[in-house]
């Protein structure tokens, strides 16, 4: 773009410029052929007036029979007085006759001159010619000699006629050349100027096209900064929205994140469209872009082949895998509804940089979630640990507090856990705490937070949940434990019961250690009492009154 030329004086100068050097050619070539054209007519004129004097000789000889060699003087200067040419005539032996410029003296010493080129040429061939410096006259001079028999006539000129001939047309082709010239300085304004409408316009869509290739670049830039700060996928799903809405002009997207048991994908991601993908999972065949492994349609006539979760047919959607480090974690969809609205290789481009963007965040949320389970969450049995149960119950018991609800703390210990080792091993005792775990699992579900704290002693914390709940909650669960088949290694094992000692917020505290030592206790009390039982802080006649 830097040698787009504007218009300008210079526009016109360029032409001349590109004529200068034919400007030279021109007027080297046509002073050569004037040169050479000056030379032709001269021997032409010289070798005819040689020509016209024989004759006039010839004639004079024939009809006056009395002329001698004396009067060849006389002859020559009588027909070329007016000496623009040099006449002279020589015998054969090229002693002069006769000369126009030299008198009857001069020529009885005139020096002989057979040896002049012009002279010996015309003694051996008939004809010479010669440019030399006559020394006599001080004059260079074209020569012409003819050989007539008896005599050689010779016509010379002074060199300057000629050059003056060829200066007198060395300027003769400037009134075609400027009108040449000027032709060509205006059409090449006009050329300059519409190769340099043409490149501006061509410089304005670069610029246009690079504008938008740098606002697209600053997007994706700060796309990536707010997915790295993502803490959570809401967070993806936020920043996705809006970066993928300015960035694709789409209708709707979901991301789906494939399970870990890699049977399904499930979509955890959405935004625009809400009855799209009315199914929440799908199998992985059910995605060509998951089957091939890379961006499904590739091409606008892949449209024709639409996968097995996508049912609109008056829509186009682009699948794109999101892979990290290896391994593929889900997919990307995206949808615009208008059919004739098709994604292009551009578009395509941008979808798999946001994509692998998206991969990396998704990645790193999984790692993250990964780490922090194995930060929060007890490997045997699944459920949370200690560390999770000190972090949580002080937040709950603040919750419940700032809610004015209740919440009801449960010490839980498996019954006469060391026989069960001493019959089963220790191999047998992990089995059922293995299932005692996911019966918690399975009976907390969202709703409570159950924790592994001891080697078989378990904390369950109820929130909005009152004494009575409790109760309930806890006669439940003695009756599923007393109902749990283990079998390990094709051993029954069982079956097993639990004692439970449960304390209440506010009815017993407002402190959670306090709380869970009330807890604790009543567990013990529960040991003491039999076993397979629940025992509450407050006596349950007092709990009954309440
Ligand atoms: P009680 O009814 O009074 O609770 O009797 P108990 O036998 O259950 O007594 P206690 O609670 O004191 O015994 C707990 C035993 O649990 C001791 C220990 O060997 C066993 N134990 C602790 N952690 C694990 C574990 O991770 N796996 C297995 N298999 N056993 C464990
Ligand atoms: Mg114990
Ligand atoms: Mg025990």
């Amino acid at each position: 773009m830097a040698l787009m030329i504007k218009r300008g004086w210079y526009v016109v100068f360029l032409p001349a410029l590109i004529s200068l050097p034919l400007f030279l050619l021109v007027a080297m070539v046509n002073e050569y052929h004037n040169t050479n054209n000056a030379k032709r007519y001269a021997l032409i004129e010289l070798t005819n007036t040689a020509k016209s004097f024989s004759a006039a000789l010839h004639y004079l000889q024939k009809n006056s029979p009395g002329i001698t060699p004396v009067n060849y003087d006389e002859f020559v200067d009588a027909m070329a007085s007016n000496r623009h040419s040099h006449v002279s005539i020589f015998s054969t032996d090229g002693v002069l006759l006769g000369d126009n410029m030299a008198s009857g003296h001069a020529l009885t010493n005139h020096p002989n001159e057979k040896k002049q080129a012009e002279i010996a040429d015309a003694l051996k061939n008939g004809v010479g010619q010669s440019l030399r410096k006559n020394t006599l006259l001080s004059l260079q001079m074209r020569y012409v000699a003819i050989n007539q028999q008896a005599f050689v006539i010779r016509v010379g000129h002074n060199i300057v006629i000629e050059q003056q001939e060829v200066a007198s047309l060395r300027y003769n082709y400037l009134p075609t050349f400027i009108i040449l010239f000027s032709l060509t300085s205006i059409g090449g304004y006009f050329f300059i100027h519409s190769v340099n409408n043409r490149l501006k316009v061509r410089y304005q869509h670069l610029k246009q096209k690079l504008h938008t290739q740098t606002s697209e670049l600053l997007l994706l830039q700060e796309f990536g900064t707010l997915l790295t700060l993502s803490k959570s996928l809401q967070d993806i799903e936020q920043v996705l929205a809006k970066f993928s809405q300015m960035l694709l002009y789409h209708d709707a997207g979901r991301i789906s994140v494939i399970r870990s048991s890699r049977n399904l994908a499930e979509i955890k991601i959405s935004w625009g469209q809400e009855n799209w993908f009315s199914d929440k999972n799908y199998p992985l065949d059910g995605c060509w872009a998951l089957r091939k492994g890379s961006v499904h349609p590739q091409g606008p006539y892949d449209r024709l082949i639409r996968c097995e979760h996508d049912n609109d047919e008056q829509s186009n959607i682009i699948c794109i895998p999101l892979n990290a480090q290896g391994e593929t974690l889900g997919v990307m969809h995206i949808r615009r509804d208008n059919l004739e609205d098709s994604f292009d290789e551009a578009d395509r481009k941008i979808a798999i940089s946001l994509a692998e963007q998206i991969s990396l965040a998704v990645a790193n949320l999984q790692l993250r979630d990964n780490l922090r389970n194995q930060a929060i969450k007890d490997s045997l049995t699944g459920l949370f640990n200690r560390r999770y149960f000190s972090e949580t119950a002080e937040k709950e018991l603040a919750r419940a507090s700032k809610n004015k609800s209740t919440m009801s703390i449960l010490m839980l210990d498996i019954d006469f856990f060391k026989k069960l080792n001493d019959l089963h091993g220790h191999d047998g005792g992990d089995a059922v705490l293995r299932m005692f775990g996911s019966l918690l699992n399975q009976i907390t579900q969202n709703e409570y937070i159950a924790c592994r704290v001891g080697g078989e002693e378990f904390v369950l914390l109820l929130s909005d949940t009152s004494v009575s709940e409790a109760s309930l909650f806890a006669n439940t669960l003695l009756q599923k434990i007393r109902d749990m088949k283990i079998v390990n290694n094709g051993h029954n094992i069982g079956p097993i019961s639990a004692s439970i000692g449960i304390a209440c917020y506010p009815l017993d505290g407002d402190d959670i250690n306090e709380l869970v030592k009330l807890a604790d206790q009543a567990l013990y009390r529960a040991k003491e009492n039999g076993r397979d039982r629940i025992e509450f802080n407050q006596e349950m006649s007092l709990i009954e009154e309440l």
